[in-house]
């Protein structure tokens, strides 16, 4: 008998979103060993979903031991030397961690900066790389705190004219929206398994070009993050299979099987399911009299940010969701504190029956 009991809850925060039965069922399946011939095909799998999700056909694209961060702190540590110029475009909170994690790295950090819930223009992000000529530019695809959605194409048309290498936070984007790596030239993207993918949390999936691997292999010395050094880790998951740490089995599984959901209905389907449910949520909102906090064109679908109305308390909004509904959605934090709820409508919760079912209890609490 199992003695654990959590409560039910409809995750419409940012993540972690709802799972799928059939994830949480891949999940619980008996755990293989680290070197067994089949960790390597569910892992190789992995790594076809992941490549089909992300719009790339990069060798090197794995899943790293731990959440979004994981794959943040990978790509910095492997892509920013120590001295090096790092360019980040900062609007919100996670390109705020962006630009901490390169100063822990001891990088010197040039930042173009944006008001949270705004994007960065082509012409701007433009003259801004050009004047810096940075060694790496940063941004983030999907700014979960805000709900902007930045385009790349500028930004890594600039980048490589200087010979920089661009890293696209695609934590949320991934499996929510098209991030197309190879078409916008993106060079290393690093993403989560609990937002877009409607997985539970413990993975990173990360894909780095071959100019990328061309850069790492050009090191003057490895990478001081041993956990995270590309190196090792490609030595442990390309054919040669050597040990270099004991890969999270069950979580591999519960990917792979979550891909696998994504892979049934297609990838552009799923999409297009969100970006369905986003207009429904918008068109709901605006009969309420509430307002998006993104200008339109900029929004991240599968990530709503609405405006809290004059006198309503947002805290107590999300409360009554809560303990009324067993909804969970998340407010703002930073300049957005108070300011904003976040609403993620993703996955198995991105259909026109979850979507009313989230709308009416919101309405209500607001009310
Ligand atoms: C959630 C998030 C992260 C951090 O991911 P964790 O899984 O919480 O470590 C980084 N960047 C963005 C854009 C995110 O939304």
């Amino acid at each position: 008998m199992l003695t654990i009991h959590p409560p039910k809850r409809f995750l419409f925060g940012p993540g972690p979103t709802q799972v799928e039965p059939r994830v949480y069922e891949a999940m619980s399946q008996p755990v293989v060993g680290y070197l067994d011939p089949y960790f390597f095909e569910v892992a190789d799998q992995v790594k076809k979903g992941l490549q089909e999700c992300f719009g790339t056909t990069n060798e090197m694209t794995l899943a790293i031991s731990g959440t979004g961060s994981s794959g943040m702190e990978t790509a910095v540590s492997n892509f920013v030397p120590e001295g090096s110029k790092f360019a980040v475009i900062v609007g919100g909170f996670f390109a705020e961690r962006l630009c901490e994690m390169g100063r822990r790295h001891g990088a010197n950090i040039v930042r173009l900066e944006k008001a949270w819930g705004e994007t960065a223009g082509d012409d701007e992000v433009r003259e801004f790389i050009l004047r810096e000529r940075p060694a790496t530019v940063a941004y983030v695809h999907a700014e979960t705190s805000t709900g902007a959605l930045q385009s790349g194409n500028a930004i890594c048309e600039a980048a490589h004219e200087v010979g920089a290498l661009v890293i696209a936070d695609c934590v949320t984007s991934l499996g929510g929206v098209k991030i197309g790596v190879d078409d916008t030239g993106i060079d290393i993207a690093y993403s989560c398994t609990q937002k877009g993918l409607s997985c539970p949390p413990g993975l990173s999936p990360f894909t780095a070009s071959a100019l990328a691997v061309e850069r790492l292999k050009t090191r003057a010395r490895p990478n001081t993050v041993w956990y995270l050094d590309l190196v090792l880790l490609n030595d442990y998951y390309s054919a040669a299979h050597k040990y270099h740490h004991t890969a999270p089995i069950s979580n591999f599984y519960a990917l792979r099987e979550g891909l696998a959901l994504i892979a049934e209905e297609g990838v552009e389907a799923r999409w297009a399911r969100h970006l369905e449910n986003h207009e429904r949520l918008v068109a709901r909102m605006e009969s309420l009299g509430l307002s998006m906090h993104v200008a339109q064109g900029y929004r991240i679908p599968h990530l709503n940010t609405v405006r809290v109305p004059e006198g309503v308390d947002d805290l107590a909004v999300r409360k009554r969701l809560l303990a009324d509904e067993g909804i969970e959605i998340a407010g703002g934090f930073g300049p957005l504190a108070g300011k904003i709820f976040r609403i993620g409508l993703m996955g198995p919760l991105a259909t026109a029956d979850n979507t009313r079912f989230f709308l009416d209890a919101f309405a209500k609490a607001v009310r």
